[in-house]
């Protein structure tokens, strides 16, 4: 009898428990599908999830329940676990519940220093996902790339959605459609996902970048790369672009101008990490577009790359309609959900061993990385420095 209970104490310290919360009104996707919670049962963890918190997603209470998850309100969820999901930031009144807490999302940190300073002194453990560095080894964690890649797709069908032409061109006995003409600023992933979706539906497609190094994948997806010479080096942003010189400025908005005066649709995708998104479209350049024409801007939330741009909002502007949108994954809500999903379960592999303990190797590059705050400090050194 002893023996069993000594066991049974073993069992409970070495349980853990994940709790998955549900997203914010305006987001429909969650962190975890159920199809994703199998491989932490499997490990002896214990996984809560906030009642609906997947339902905006397709996933309903009994699915994660017959996935071996219990299914709680949020504030027994934030209460009982370990380690906190999300995507959004969480409520703050369901936070620092318990210290030593470990919170998982994407935090924009370098956008919102202050709550993280603020868990940091709740002694919380903070990873924000965003911060990752963009290596080979960080791929199937990378959820910038998955997301990205919904973001840049679904930009194009929306365009095509409320384009009032045609994108693939037709010759017919009604009459001759020429392909729409599409302007991809920024090929970052959600760029290169614009590219080939557009060049799926017919388009032709131009592209400008201030990294040189993707001019050969946006030729290999049948997209035209504008060159602009003079960029600033980029090299040591860890495959970011940084910003750029007023020269080089006016040098690109000039041949931007050229090719958006021609352009039907502008898929626009430009960031900087930390930074504001850098305008590359001015008033002047949108009134040279024909009445129809739309500019999707996916960059809306760090201030977009249009100076028209209104996040969550279409602008229209002398018939050429701005839609500020940078929650495109959200509208896709089962895949966007279903590859954040296995990003984090990637994640949880590297600060979780095979017997369901946590194992923190602040060691590993990737845990360093993605960590903002531990033991009551910042720890993320570009945070510490605004
Ligand atoms: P992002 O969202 O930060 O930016 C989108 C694109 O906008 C980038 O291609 C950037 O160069 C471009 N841009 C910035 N300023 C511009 C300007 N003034 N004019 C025109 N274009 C401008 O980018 P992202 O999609 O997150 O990708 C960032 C980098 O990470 C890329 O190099 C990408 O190849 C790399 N990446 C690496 C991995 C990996 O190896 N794990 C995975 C995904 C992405």
């Amino acid at each position: 009898m002893p023996e069993r209970n000594w066991h049974s104490i073993k069992i409970f310290v070495a349980h853990m428990t994940i709790g998955v919360l549900a997203e914010p009104d305006f987001d429909s996707r969650v962190s975890v599908l159920p199809e994703s919670i199998s491989p932490l049962i499997k490990k002896g963890i214990q996984v809560l999830i906030e009642t609906n918190a997947g339902s905006a997603a397709f996933a309903n209470d009994g699915d994660y329940s017959k996935s071996g998850a219990v299914v709680k309100p949020a504030e027994e969820v934030a209460a009982s676990s370990d380690i906190i999901l999300s995507i959004n930031r969480p409520q703050p009144s369901l936070i620092g519940r318990r210290s030593s807490t470990i919170l998982i999302g994407v935090y924009q940190p370098l956008h919102n220093p202050g709550f993280i300073r603020d868990w940091a002194k709740q002694s919380l453990t903070v990873f924000s996902l965003d911060m990752l560095p963009r290596t080979t080894r960080a791929q199937s964690m990378d959820v910038l790339s998955s997301q990205a890649n919904i973001a840049g797709y679904k930009a194009v069908l929306l365009a095509a959605d409320r384009y009032p032409r045609y994108f693939p061109m037709f010759m017919t006995a009604a009459g001759s459609i020429p392909p729409a003409k599409v302007l991809v600023l920024g090929a970052g992933v959600a760029g290169l996902q614009a590219i080939a979706t557009a060049r799926r539906l017919g388009a032709v497609v131009e592209v400008f970048d201030t990294r040189p190094a993707v001019k050969e994948e946006v030729k290999s997806l049948g997209g035209k790369f504008i060159e602009v010479d003079g960029a600033a080096d980029a090299s040591k942003a860890g495959g970011y672009a940084v910003e750029q010189s007023e020269e080089f400025k006016h040098k690109q908005q000039s041949k931007i101008a050229e090719s958006i005066s021609k352009a039907d649709v502008v898929i626009a995708t430009a960031q900087i990490p930390g930074k504001k998104a850098p305008v590359l479209v001015t008033k002047d350049m949108a009134s040279a577009m024909k009445k129809g024409s739309l500019i999707v801007d996916l960059a809306a939330a760090t201030g977009g790359n249009t100076e028209l741009t209104k996040n969550n909002e279409t602008v229209d502007f002398n018939g050429v309609r701005i839609i500020g949108d940078s929650l495109l994954a959200s509208s896709m809500p089962y895949d966007a959900s279903k590859m954040y999903g296995k990003n984090v379960l990637n994640f949880l592999q590297l600060i979780i061993d095979k017997e369901g303990k946590l194992n923190l190797n602040f060691e590993d590059e990737l845990v360093k990385g993605a960590c903002m705050a531990h033991n009551g400090e910042v720890t993320n050194e570009k945070l510490k420095s605004l």
